[in-house]
């Protein structure tokens, strides 16, 4: 992938924030390149004969934003991971990025960077390192038309998804990738993995993302965008961070369209039934989603159609719409763990809502309480009933043998595009379908619920031949996950993610 070339390119920025972002590129090349560049001296003949050799290094570029570098621990959402970096910092401005990643005296490497920490995985891990959190630039700079002519928005990488949903719909627009995480930021899912059960679109938060601008190794700022850089934006965007930190994308977006959903349980009496079920269903609508219950053989299927033109739930949906909403963001927060929830209400049999409006987010739970907790993996469509029966078959024998089951598994499906524009890992498969079926369940820390996924990962990795994720799948070793090494900076890598290297 070739960066250097691409610096420097926000010709379609708004005019407050080519400002910034070129006054803080300009300040890099000053520091990149020494005397000779600043001033006016334009020839070899302006330059005095002899310029000193600089004593010392540049300094350090200032750094405004909040560090700490007590020794303080920081965990994920589901307080399942923790980690102690030397220094942890919140930039409030793209030139402290930038001041961060160049300068390694004061801010030792690796340098990593996370947004609303809401991942599973050892993937915010940085003992010792630098900790970057982009939570503070969560700008929404406008609309604009990118240089394919798309309606496009340009936000900040620290943006949560629900604040830039909330901005779209109240202009009567939205992206097609509307899963119920409204605390995820930009940055995460533009480089990393995520799923959707969409209406139209990929299903993907990424397929969306048309340009970005990235800090990289030596502290400058890039701009990859597709019309002029397709394939290298493509491998940026499966870069989990390695390959430079984003501050900023552009990502394309469509008028609003409403969704019709309609629920209803299946219970069948076998795991090929089962399958069969949710593959006629699947296949006889727009999207599909479901939560499933192995050891049952039920299903909660929500059917999904496009309902028209509409930004906000038609006051008609109310306020049955709204109850579902809370029940279902109660159900996710805690994992599917009956216990917990109250009561549940049946779902309405058919009701029209916006999608934007069911994207939630989650309160920070405590070690006691039941929160969620994942694992996931990518198959392909036509592998639908065997990883069924197959996990229906390894769930029966890790009850009968330990007395667990997971609380549920969820069932996505995704469309995927050319293998041009998702080069690697997830959804790299060329056109076609896939699912992701995913078990649940409500305490991370459990110590039978990690046995039960990391000898699941066996199946559904290497049996089943599912994809999976170093940001959604859990208690991955080097055998199960390879990251293209091109994509990697050392600035940048981590212990977790260089042990899958290769
Ligand atoms: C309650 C809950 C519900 C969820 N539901 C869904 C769902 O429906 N669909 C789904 O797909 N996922 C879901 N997730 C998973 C979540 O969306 C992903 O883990 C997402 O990546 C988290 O975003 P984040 O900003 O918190 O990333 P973080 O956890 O903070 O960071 C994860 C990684 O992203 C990379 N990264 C972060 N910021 C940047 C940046 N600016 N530039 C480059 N790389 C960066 C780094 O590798 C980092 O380690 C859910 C998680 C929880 C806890």
């Amino acid at each position: 992938m070739d960066e250097r070339r691409e610096s420097e390119r926000v010709g379609d920025a708004a005019p407050s924030r080519r400002g910034v972002l070129r006054g803080a590129a300009l300040a890099v090349a000053g520091l990149v390149t020494g005397p000779t560049v600043t001033g006016k001296r334009g020839t070899a003949d302006e330059v005095p004969a002899s310029v000193p050799p600089p004593a010392t290094e540049p300094p350090a570029r200032p750094f405004q934003g909040l560090l700490e570098a007590e020794g303080h621990a920081y965990h994920n959402w589901g307080r399942s991971r923790e980690t102690r970096p030397a220094v942890y910092v919140e930039p409030i401005s793209v030139a402290d990025v930038q001041a961060v990643v160049g300068d390694a005296a004061r801010f030792p490497g690796p340098v990593s960077v996370v947004g609303g920490m809401m991942s599973v995985t050892e993937t915010i891990g940085n003992d010792g390192g630098t900790i970057v959190s982009m939570r503070k630039l969560d700008a929404i700079h406008g609309l604009e038309r990118d240089g394919a002519g798309r309606q496009v928005v340009r936000v900040e990488a620290g943006c949560r998804l629900k604040k830039l949903h909330l901005w779209l719909q109240a202009r009567n627009l939205e992206i097609p990738f509307q899963a119920e995480i409204g605390d995820a930021t930009v940055g995460s899912v533009a480089a990393g993995d995520t799923k959707d059960s969409s209406l139209g679109g990929a299903g993907y938060f990424s397929a969306g993302v048309v340009a970005l601008t990235y800090v990289d190794e030596t502290g400058a700022i890039r701009t990859l965008d597709e019309p002029t850089d397709p394939g290298a934006l493509a491998a940026f965007k499966c870069s989990y961070g390695l390959s430079g930190i984003i501050v900023e994308c552009l990502v394309e977006v469509r008028p609003s369209i409403l969704c019709r959903s309609r629920f209803g349980v299946v219970r069948k009496d076998s795991p090929e039934a089962l399958a069969a079920t949710i593959r006629e269903r699947q296949a006889g609508c727009d999207a599909f989603w479901a939560t499933v219950w192995l050891d049952k053989l039920a299903a909660l299927c929500d059917e999904r159609f496009q309902a028209g033109p509409g930004a906000v739930t038609p006051a008609a949906s109310q306020p049955v719409f709204d109850a579902l909403r809370i029940q279902r963001r109660l159900t996710i927060q805690h994992g599917l763990s009956a216990k917990d929830l109250p009561r549940p209400t049946p779902p309405p049999a058919e009701i029209v809502y916006s999608r934007a409006d069911c994207v939630n987010e989650y309160w920070r739970p405590e070690t006691t309480e039941s929160r969620l907790d994942f694992q996931y993996y990518e198959h392909d469509l036509p592998q639908l009933e065997r990883v069924i029966v197959e996990s229906h078959a390894f769930t029966i024998r890790f009850q009968e043998a330990h007395g667990f089951l997971p609380n549920g598994w969820i069932l996505y499906f995704v469309r995927r595009g050319e293998q041009a524009k998702k080069p690697f890992g997830l959804y790299s498969g060329g056109p076609g379908t896939s699912f992701s079926f995913d078990p649940v369940f409500s305490d991370p820390l459990d110590p039978l619920w990690q046995r039960f996924a990391k000898d699941y990962n066996a199946v559904a990795i290497h049996a089943l031949g599912g994809r999976p994720s170093p940001i959604q799948t859990q208690w991955l070793t080097p055998d199960d996950l390879t990251i293209p090494k091109q994509l990697a900076r050392p600035r940048f890598t981590t212990p977790y993610y260089a042990q899958f290297l290769g």
